[in-house]
C-alpha cells in the first residue's frame, strides 16, 4: 500500500543518493592521485581548413591516463572539477602542457599556427589570470600570438562587463578568443557583439543533422552568415560524415574539427601527424598555416 510504497521510493531515493557521493568521492581521489603524479595528458585535435584540407590549429583536449581505469574522459571529471575548484589545477597544467608542446613544434619547424585550450569559468574568474598565463608562455617560450582560448558562453554571461574586461586584457596580450560549443548555451546576440572574441565554434549538437533536416541547416547557415557579418571566423565541431562536410563547404564554414579527419591524439601521435602532412617543411621555412 502507499505507506511502503513511499518509503521503497525513499529507501531507492537515498541509495541512488549515496551511490551519486561514493561516485564523486571516488572521482574526487581519482582527479587529486592524477594531479599527485602527473597522470593528465594532453591529446590534440587537428583544426581543418576547408578550403586546404591542411591543418591550421589544433585544440588540447585533456584526459586522465590512469594505469588502472584506463583513459578517462573529461566528461567523467571536469563537471566535477568545477565543482571543487581543482579544475584550476588542471587547467594550469593542460595550459602548460600544451604551449611546451606546441613551442615543441615550433621549434622543430612543424606548426606555426595556434594551439586552442579550454579555460573553464573558475579560471577566467581568477584575479591573477593574466600573470598566471604570461609567467605560462614565459616558461615555456611560446609566443602569445600562437595561442587561444577557448570559453563558453556560460562563463561570459553572468557578467559580461567584467568578461569584456578580461578578454580585452587578453587581446592586448595577443592571444585569440573562440567561443565554444555555440548555440547550446544562452547566446545573447546582443553581447556577442560587444566580446572582442575572433572566432566561433558551433556546437556538435548542430553539426549532427545538418545532412538530413533542412531546419537544422537553416540554423548552421544563419550562425555563419552572423559570424562572418561580424568579422568572426567559424569552425564547425564534431564533423564525421562527407555529407556534413558538403553542406559545410557550401555554406563557406572556414574550419572543421572532427571525427572525419582526426580524433584526438597523444603528443607523440600528432608530432608524426604534423610531420606526415609537412614532409617539406625545414627548420628554416616560414610557416603560413596561421590563422589569416
Ligand atoms: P569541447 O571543448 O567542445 O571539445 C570538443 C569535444 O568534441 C572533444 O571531446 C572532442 O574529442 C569531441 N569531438 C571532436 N570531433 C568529434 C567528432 O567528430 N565526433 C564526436 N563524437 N566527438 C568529437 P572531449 O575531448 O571528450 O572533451 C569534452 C569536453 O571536455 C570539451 O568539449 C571541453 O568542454 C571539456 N574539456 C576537455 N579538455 C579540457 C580542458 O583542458 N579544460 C577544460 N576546462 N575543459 C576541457
Ligand atoms: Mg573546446
Ligand atoms: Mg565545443
Ligand atoms: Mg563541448
Amino acid at each position: 500500500h502507499a505507506k511502503s510504497a513511499g518509503g521503497n521510493r525513499y529507501q531507492f531515493y537515498s541509495e541512488s543518493l549515496n551511490r551519486n557521493a561514493i561516485r564523486r568521492l571516488e572521482v574526487e581521489t581519482l582527479i587529486r592521485e592524477g594531479l599527485r603524479n602527473d597522470l593528465f595528458e594532453v591529446y590534440y585535435q587537428p583544426k581543418i581548413k576547408l578550403s586546404t584540407g591542411k591543418i591550421i590549429g589544433m585544440e588540447a583536449l585533456v584526459r586522465l591516463n590512469h594505469p588502472e581505469h584506463g583513459v578517462i574522459p573529461p566528461n567523467d571529471f571536469i563537471p566535477l572539477a568545477e565543482e571543487n575548484g581543482l579544475i584550476i589545477d588542471i587547467g594550469e597544467l593542460v595550459l602548460k602542457k600544451a604551449c611546451f608542446a606546441t613551442q615543441q613544434w615550433r621549434i622543430q619547424g612543424l606548426f606555426n599556427g595556434r594551439v586552442a585550450v579550454n579555460l573553464s569559468s573558475k579560471q577566467f574568474a581568477l584575479p591573477d589570470l593574466q600573470q598566471r598565463i604570461a609567467s605560462i608562455l614565459h616558461l615555456t617560450q611560446l609566443p602569445a600570438i600562437n595561442l587561444e582560448l577557448e570559453i563558453t558562453e556560460g562563463t561570459v554571461i553572468h557578467d559580461p562587463e567584467t568578461a569584456i574586461n578580461v578578454m580585452q586584457q587578453l587581446n592586448k596580450m595577443g592571444i585569440n578568443l573562440a567561443l565554444d560549443d555555440f548555440g547550446t548555451g544562452y547566446s545573447s546576440l546582443s553581447y556577442l557583439k560587444r566580446f572582442p572574441i575572433h572566432s566561433l565554434k558551433i556546437d556538435k549538437a548542430f553539426i549532427d543533422d545538418i545532412d538530413k533536416s533542412d531546419k537544422d541547416l537553416k540554423m548552421v547557415d544563419s550562425i555563419i552568415t552572423m559570424a562572418h557579418n561580424m568579422e568572426l571566423t567559424v569552425v564547425a565541431e564534431g564533423v564525421e560524415h562527407s555529407s556534413q562536410l558538403n553542406i559545410l563547404k557550401a555554406l563557406k564554414c572556414e574550419y572543421i574539427q572532427g571525427y572525419i579527419y582526426d580524433k584526438p591524439m597523444p603528443m607523440k601521435q600528432y608530432t608524426q601527424r604534423l610531420k606526415e602532412e609537412s614532409p617539406h617543411i625545414t627548420q628554416n621555412n616560414v610557416i603560413n598555416n596561421t590563422y589569416t
